[in-house]
């Protein structure tokens, strides 16, 4: 085989080792057992590239994207977790996808705020001690959809204040009230 056909044939692979390389998640020796070849080979395969240089300009270019967009991605962390949707917010103000898909990442913490906030804003304290739901109802009961398997807005009501997510049950006799202090969990079984 004569050196340019053998390049030829393993082009593709280094090509692959390049681009995982400039994920930046991933060592050269990950990058190797990865391959099934040494780290040296990784590293030949990157000098050869000068992968030094492009890494510089997906930094830079990373840089220059921050300052541009990242005051706007702090408000919509804020407002995401504050419990508005994303999209709206979004368009609203004006980022990319391209930047919200490559720096907008919620942690399990973020999520739960905005769930909690998001259940807040549905809630409407009563004279008689009853706190109604403002939000959505299926078949006259509040629900609170998390997910599509259980969007019992009294059973999240009580998982956010009480860390359990067990089935519970109005005891006020109030359809519409979500007060924690008006349930009890259900006996099961
Ligand atoms: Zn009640």
């Amino acid at each position: 085989m004569t050196k340019t056909l053998y390049y030829a044939t393993i082009y593709p692979m280094n090509e692959k080792i390049v681009d995982m390389y400039l994920e930046g998640k991933y060592s050269m020796a990950d990058v190797g057992k990865a391959f099934g070849v040494s780290r040296q080979y990784v590293h030949q395969v990157l000098n050869k590239s000068k992968v030094e240089d492009r890494w510089l300009k997906y930094k830079n270019k990373d840089k220059a994207d921050l300052a541009k967009y990242g005051e706007a991605l702090n408000e919509l962390m804020e407002r995401y977790r504050n419990g508005e949707y994303i999209n709206p917010v979004v368009q609203q103000l004006k980022i990319p996808s391209r930047i919200v898909n490559k720096f907008f990442h919620r942690t399990a913490e973020d999520i739960l705020d905005h769930e909690v906030s998001k259940y807040a804003r549905n809630l409407a304290p009563q004279p008689n001690g009853c706190i109604e739901w403002t939000g959505c109802y299926a078949n006259g009961y509040p629900i609170h959809p998390v997910n599509s398997h259980d969007r019992s807005a009294l059973k999240w009501g009580w998982f956010y204040a009480n860390g359990e997510f067990v089935s519970v049950k109005n005891t006020c006799g109030n359809r519409r009230c979500v007060n924690i202090e008006h349930m009890e969990k259900r006996l099961v079984g």
